[in-house]
């Protein structure tokens, strides 16, 4: 089949080829315990259903601005003045299918073939490859220490003349570290004095426990919205669990707004009104939705960093916020991909492979379901691998037997 090279070198999303199998394991009647999942399980807020519901009962569902409807971007304006501290205009908002068309956006609108962009490990498993769709060249930064924290030093060493972007991710999706003030506040200086775009992807923004709060990026800039180089993503999917509706948005100078709704205007015209007025209706409502989740997901992380403790030879680092943890399991393989497949195949626990996210060896464990579902997963996952854990275990009403250690 005739295709380009480009298209046929982007990898499929693993996460999301996760979901598809354990959908089908389900649809078999497999008792699947997914801990890869990247959604609550919460319903849509109910003044986003409200608001969506009433738009279109008026049967008046047509186009909008290629760039949000008005009603939305009130709200965010509204939310970056509250979360950011930052009072700025409509001209400085782009509304987008997810914050994930946002960042595609952002790197569309500002590379040309070749330029690099930095990103800080453990990484987004998107990043990569939304940088190679806008042939530029990815350019992953570890911490030196093998931590989840990557240092200045590590960072301004992989930064050279064809650096256009760096990508940063805090609270951060696999590792759930809240990354330290002091190095947002150097990002933000060391890109502004080079001239380097900072995307500040804050999805997980106000998912942060033990009171702590996520440093606004907007706080250490010294220029004004028209002349920083500091880029705001954000959006509903996981503030509200409204993954489905697909609607983030970009905070960015006026200029780089205005050529990401050309890109985006030719391309996906707008994003669904009926969806815009979801978005709208749950920031304009009551905010306890997300006050519930926090202390859910805080509730959940305790738990499984709890079960994670007496499992042999696993060594997690507590995250701060998000939806997830890293653990590292090279005390049982070094292959993260292997592992997670025996995972699957064995224990039928769903687990996401390190390495997809620049961490080979360890396994993002998602803790956005229910306790039920950790504990459950955890004791399968021991079972499978652990020789100190009873070598008989109950899936649904099946036995299983190990008889592989
Ligand atoms: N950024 C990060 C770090 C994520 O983890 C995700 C989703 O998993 C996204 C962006 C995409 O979010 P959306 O559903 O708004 O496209």
């Amino acid at each position: 089949m005739s295709v380009s090279q480009l298209a046929k070198s982007i990898a499929e999303s693993p996460t999301l080829r996760l979901n598809e199998q354990a959908r089908l394991l389900r649809e078999k009647g497999e008792a699947v315990v997914h801990l890869g999942a990247g959604e609550p399980k919460n319903k849509a807020p109910i003044a986003a259903i409200l608001t969506a519901a009433s738009k279109l009962n008026t049967g008046d569902v047509k186009y909008t601005p290629a760039d949000g409807t008005p009603g939305l971007k009130k709200q965010i304006i509204r939310y970056t003045e509250e979360n950011y501290d930052r009072v700025v205009a409509p001209e400085n908002v782009i509304v987008s299918a997810g914050a994930k068309q946002s960042v595609f956006n952002i790197l569309y609108s500002v590379l040309n073939p070749q330029d690099e962009v930095v990103i800080l490990a453990p990484y987004w498993v998107s990043y990569p490859e939304m940088v190679k769709m806008c042939y530029g060249v990815p350019v992953i930064v570890k911490a030196e220490d093998g931590g989840f924290v990557p240092r200045p030093e590590d960072i301004e060493k992989s930064v050279g003349s064809a650096t256009r972007v760096i990508i940063c991710n805090s609270p951060n999706n696999p590792s759930g570290v809240l990354y330290p003030e002091s190095l947002v506040s150097w990002l933000v200086d060391f890109c502004e004095r080079k001239g380097i775009w900072l995307i500040m992807d804050d999805i997980y923004h106000r998912l942060v426990f033990d009171g702590k709060k996520s440093p606004s990026c907007f706080k250490y800039t010294k220029k004004d919205t028209e002349t920083s180089k500091v880029i705001a993503v954000n959006g509903v999917s996981k503030l509200y669990g409204m993954t489905g509706f697909r609607i983030g948005w970009a905070i960015a100078p006026r200029p780089l707004v205005q050529i990401m709704t050309n890109v985006q205007g030719q391309i996906t015209t707008t994003v669904s009104v009926l969806l815009q007025a979801a978005a709208e209706g749950a920031m304009s409502g009551l905010q306890s939705a997300v006050d519930s989740l926090r202390l859910q997901l805080e509730n959940n992380r305790n738990v499984m960093l709890q079960e994670l403790a007496s499992f042999n030879g696993v060594k997690t680092i507590k995250p701060d916020g998000t939806y997830y943890c890293l653990p590292d399991f090279r005390a049982y393989s070094q292959k993260s991909v292997e592992l997670s497949d025996f995972l699957l195949k064995k224990a039928l626990v769903v687990t996401v492979p390190g390495r997809e996210f620049g961490m080979e060896g360890y396994l993002r464990l998602s803790y956005a379901g229910t306790i039920k579902e950790i504990q459950e997963g955890i004791a399968r996952m021991k079972w499978a691998l652990d020789p100190s854990a009873p070598n008989e275990i109950y899936v649904g009403d099946k036995k299983l037997v190990r008889d592989w250690l």
